[in-house]
């Protein structure tokens, strides 16, 4: 019986064979040992088992060379997977094909009181959207938010608080493979191109703070970039993780709103032309400038791209955060500060269930560190 390092290295073996054909095209058993720098009996076994799980389908290449020609072999194109996308604004699907390619997107309004409320919305929202690709659907990846303990526990804010989920109970909630991340490491994932090799900071600003490093092509340390709660406000307002001050409670739409006491879009509406209204997001730029400049501090970054809903009122905080970030960071030239309005965590996530396809099957999930 092969060791757990053996199957390991299977499995890296496998996701290479499945990524090969989904970013290079159809390849002859051949091909893929000189591309992957696998033994033939390797790919062998291993394409023998993608075929008998339906994943990979053999087809006659065109070439008509004299003799035996061999066979391609290419994903199955009926094949699914599902990135999901759970927030406090609500939950997003998107279902793609093995190639990546966006079949369906659909956007569900859900309000999350508490855990078994998440659960069941989350459960209902994906066999909508996946419908009568059920069967073929072969993985999932659900986009998180919230701060995540010891990698294994999810504290979900709400507005009375917050309640506790756990990755295992989301990964029980369908009889397919299912792989849970960090949402701001999921809309990351879903734009960073194979080659980039800048280091890239991406902030996900809504009704909390989300941020992902992708640095020397690997996310860092995954799961524990908790921007929201760095404290920038002595005695500041009480946080949804029990602290005081922290940056999620001055700049983001949940903390403008309760800070404010008027609904965001009123007060984005009056900061045009009302000094006391635009305060909040001019404070909610210098903190957050700032919390940025200090984090460069610690790690050069030469991209800092901002997201999420808040992005689409930079006009009322995009200078003061400049301002503050410029005061802060020690080399301020060396980074770019750029908006996005990418936030498709939901895209990613499907990206990271392609990408780990076969993953469940070990007993410890692969380290992100490993997509390339
Ligand atoms: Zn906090």
């Amino acid at each position: 019986m092969a060791s757990y390092e053996q199957y390991l290295q299977r499995q890296d073996n496998i996701n290479s064979i499945v990524s090969c054909l989904r970013l290079l095209g159809d390849m002859t058993r051949r091909e893929l040992c000189d591309r992957l720098k696998l033994s033939w009996g390797c790919v062998s076994e291993l394409s023998s088992l993608l075929i008998h799980s339906e994943m990979l389908l053999e087809k006659k290449s065109n070439g008509g060379d004299r003799g035996r020609t061999p066979l391609l072999l290419t994903l199955n194109p009926k094949k699914r997977v599902l990135g999901t996308d759970i927030n406090t604004m609500g939950i997003s699907c998107c279902l793609c094909d093995m190639y990546g390619k966006v079949i369906k997107e659909q956007r569900f309004d859900t309000d999350f009181s508490d855990k078994s409320g998440l659960l069941k919305s989350t459960t209902g929202a994906v066999l909508e959207t996946l419908g009568s690709d059920l069967a073929e659907c072969v993985g999932i990846g659900i986009a998180m938010q919230g701060i995540c303990s010891d990698g294994h526990l999810w504290n979900f804010p709400t507005e009375g608080g917050s309640f506790a989920v756990a990755t295992s109970e989301l990964e029980g909630l369908f009889q397919i493979p299912t792989v849970v991340e960090h949402d701001p490491n999921c809309i990351l994932l879903g734009v960073t191109d194979k080659n980039e090799n800048e280091t890239t900071v991406m902030v996900r600003l809504d009704n909390s703070i989300g941020m992902a490093v992708y640095a020397n092509n690997g996310f860092l340390k995954p799961g524990d970039m908790e921007l929201a709660h760095i404290v920038v406000k002595e005695n500041g307002r009480k946080c949804s993780c029990g602290h005081y001050g922290c940056l999620q409670t001055v700049s983001s739409i949940s903390g403008i709103t309760e800070a404010s006491g008027q609904p965001f879009d009123k007060l984005a509406a009056s900061a045009q032309t009302d000094r006391a209204a635009k305060r909040y997001f001019e404070d909610a730029g210098k903190y957050l400038g700032m919390a940025l400049g200090n984090f460069c501090n610690l790690i050069s970054a030469d991209r800092i791209m901002l997201c999420g809903e808040m992005a689409g009122y930079k006009s009322l905080f995009a200078e003061s955060l400049k301002q503050a970030f410029e005061s802060t960071a020690l080399y301020p030239k060396r980074t770019r500060i750029v908006y996005s309005d990418i936030t498709n965590a939901a895209y990613g996530a499907a990206k990271l269930s392609l990408i780990n396809y076969f993953f469940k099957q070990s007993e410890e999930k692969p380290n992100v560190n490993a997509i390339s």
